[in-house]
């Protein structure tokens, strides 16, 4: 595996920092790999997480997802570095902060799916939509953070009480995007509601 990662890297000249923990791939069939920063910076327990909520996304599995570390110091928890014009013939990434939550996780997920796969799951693009869309992609019981981008203070502050109703929502709302634009305004109109 290491040899195959060295063959992409050598061909596209794009990754400097690969290097895969052989045991970690042997843990599942899927295709997450982790950058050298990722594999000596998180612990084992966070990558089997990061593996976890990676078999949410189904449609990516044939794919090899990098997932690369950022500095706990920096202000960003995630990223998705899919944004370049050329993204189509790179490996997709995300980048995550060691120990992120569940959600956060599935949030970069949703990124790719918003670069790889928008047409076929019809995802619009921006930061609220996949915070929407990424509610509706893990369990319950997986969802373990609010949204940042979508909802309202009194939705943060009940979180764990509301998250159950807040997820149906989600779906409605993807449901609602299929005929109507305003699907956003409608979401945020029925968390207001939660709140009073
Ligand atoms: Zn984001």
């Amino acid at each position: 595996m290491v040899r195959r990662l060295n063959f992409i890297n050598n061909s596209l000249g794009l990754i400097e920092d690969v290097e895969v923990q052989s045991d970690l791939l042997n843990y599942g069939s899927y295709g997450v790999k982790f950058t050298k920063k990722a594999n000596v910076n998180f612990t084992n327990e966070f990558k089997k997480r990061i593996i976890e909520i990676f078999k949410y996304f189904p449609e990516l599995h044939n794919e090899i997802v990098l997932v690369g570390w950022i500095s706990p110091r920096g202000w960003a928890r995630g990223s998705c570095c899919l944004c370049s014009s050329a993204f189509a013939s790179k490996p997709l990434k995300i980048s995550l902060q060691p120990n992120e939550r569940n959600f956060t996780i599935a949030h970069e997920f949703t990124h790719v799916l918003q670069a790889r796969k928008k047409e076929v799951l019809q995802i619009p693009s921006g930061e609220r939509a996949c915070d929407i869309w990424t509610l509706t992609r893990l369990p319950l019981e997986l969802i373990d953070d609010y949204p940042s981008y979508i909802g309202n203070y009194p939705m943060r502050k009940r979180w764990d009480t509301i998250k159950k109703t807040v997820r149906e929502l989600a779906f409605n709302a993807v449901e609602i995007r299929k005929t109507k634009r305003q699907y956003i305004v409608w979401f945020e109109e029925e968390v207001k509601k939660l709140g009073k």
